[in-house]
């Protein structure tokens, strides 16, 4: 199917001048990169569009940078501690520096920030075994929780070792409008929950992220009827979104991948916990054993790359927010639903864009891994992925493999078919690699711009 550009016009250039500029900014660009004069004129209209969201952006990119530079500061942060450590990894100061300067940045009392931890779905699973005992619920108020914890909770598959093989109970209320439906989890919390679960970004789904405020609301409300209850927030993809952060509004445990926003495109690999003291050293004998929790872990000398990319993070996610904006706007253009719209708050860094087929999708991602910097001249193609229950088509050419906080797209292949966008080290990548995406679009047939 071919999705047609809402016309647009060619509106004066005002000055005169202005408009050669331009010209003479796209015929340089062109030595460098094929664009088509009609995606030219497209993207110049884009940046138009869009150039009032990026203050908000900016501001909110300034404050994250002070919280990040003050935990540093406070916590003393010196030469020193990039040593790192081998073996048992006994006496890191670098390591519990790290700890204290993540603790400080995502208001906990205690964090462990470990390249022990493989992803972001070990994080969240060593904070469900830090947290969750048999005979415990554990209540998902935002609905179906992202795809790789189904396993681990054991709604999907029977994977060895899963929650439910552990006598944990999982139970689910979904979104309502997507928004938290709290009337509906009022109804469901009984004596047996134990955890209340939150995604704050949008996942394999169609909704707005959810908003600190939102987070806050909900908090609140269920701890008036439940008192001994704790909240868990999957924080993947929406560091640095707001200028606050799940911990700062009541919320007792939060973890997230460092290969997406908190590495700041630095960090090789690694997750981070977040919360009460008591919560994360529960999460420090679930990673490595009771009774060694947090005294081990060799740091082997990765602690400067955590650091130095959690300082560029708040940052590069303002540049992945600027770039989603920007692809929001230009695919609404282009006439396909988006989600979120480029004038709308945003939670997360993800750009969902609706495609009509299967094949226009996975020509899309053909495009953005044509646009990548490496293994710009491969063919992603969709497969079973461990731990996703349909197949996935990813698109990444990171220098971090599978690092979605530089530009990648990701998509379960099943109707409706929905894109995800995101990251970008740079804006300008982001910005290039759509170029290159819609230029790659229009030469498969699955895009037809009108010239106006
Ligand atoms: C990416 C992601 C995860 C899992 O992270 P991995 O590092 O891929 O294991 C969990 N939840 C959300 C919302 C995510 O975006």
């Amino acid at each position: 199917m071919i999705a047609f550009a809402r016309s647009y016009i060619i509106k004066g250039y005002g000055i005169r001048g202005r408009k050669e500029k331009i010209l003479d900014l796209y015929s340089m660009l062109c030595k460098h990169i094929s664009v088509d004069r009609d995606i030219q004129e497209l993207d110049r209209l884009v940046v138009e569009d869009i150039r009032g969201e990026f203050e908000r952006i900016d501001g909110i990119r300034l404050v994250n940078q002070a919280k990040v530079l003050r935990a540093m500061q406070e916590e003393g942060l010196a030469e020193n501690h990039f040593a790192g450590t081998t073996g048992y990894g006994y006496g890191d100061t670098g390591r519990d520096v790290t700890d204290r300067v993540f603790a400080r940045v995502f208001g906990g009392e205690d964090a462990l920030v470990r390249v022990q931890m493989v992803s972001g779905t070990h994080a969240l699973t060593t904070c469900f075994r830090a947290v969750l005992r048999p005979g415990d619920t554990v209540l998902s108020v935002t609905g179906k929780p992202y795809d790789t914890l189904e396993e681990v909770l054991g709604i999907r598959g029977n994977a060895p070792g899963n929650l439910k093989q552990f006598g944990i109970t999982y139970r689910q209320v979904d979104l309502k409008d997507g928004r938290i439906d709290l009337e509906a989890v009022a109804d469901k919390l009984d004596y047996s929950v134990k955890l209340i679960l939150m995604q704050r970004s949008t996942g394999y789904d169609w909704r707005p992220a959810l908003s600190i405020e939102d987070i806050k609301k909900a908090v609140e409300y269920i701890k008036e009827l439940k008192s001994d209850v704790y909240f868990m927030v999957d924080n993947c993809y929406g560091e640095f979104l707001e200028e606050r952060e799940p911990l700062e509004v009541g919320v007792d445990i939060a973890a997230g991948s460092l290969i997406k926003n908190p590495g700041g495109g630095i960090a090789l690999t690694g997750g981070y916990i977040v919360g009460k003291k008591e919560l994360v050293a529960r999460a420090a004998a679930a990673l490595t054993a009771p009774g060694l929790g947090k005294e081990c872990g060799a740091t082997l000398g990765i602690t400067r790359s955590f650091l130095q990319g959690l300082f560029l993070a708040p940052h590069v996610v303002a540049e992945a927010v600027k770039g989603a904006v920007y692809a929001s706007r230009i695919f609404e253009r282009l006439g396909f639903p988006v989600s979120p719209g480029y004038r709308d708050r945003r939670s997360d860094i993800i750009q969902s864009i609706k495609f009509n087929s299967k094949e226009q999708l996975l020509s899309f991602c053909r495009g953005i891994q044509k646009g990548a910097p490496v293994d710009s001249f491969v063919t992603p193609y969709p497969w079973d992925m461990p731990g996703y229950g349909h197949q996935v088509v990813m698109a990444a050419g990171a220098f971090v493999q599978g690092s979605s906080i530089e530009l990648s797209a990701d998509a379960p292949i099943r109707e409706p078919y929905y894109g995800y966008l995101q990251g970008g080290l740079t804006w300008d990548h982001m910005r290039l690699g759509v170029l290159i995406t819609l230029q790659q679009m229009k030469n498969e047939g699955h895009i037809a711009l009108i010239p106006s």
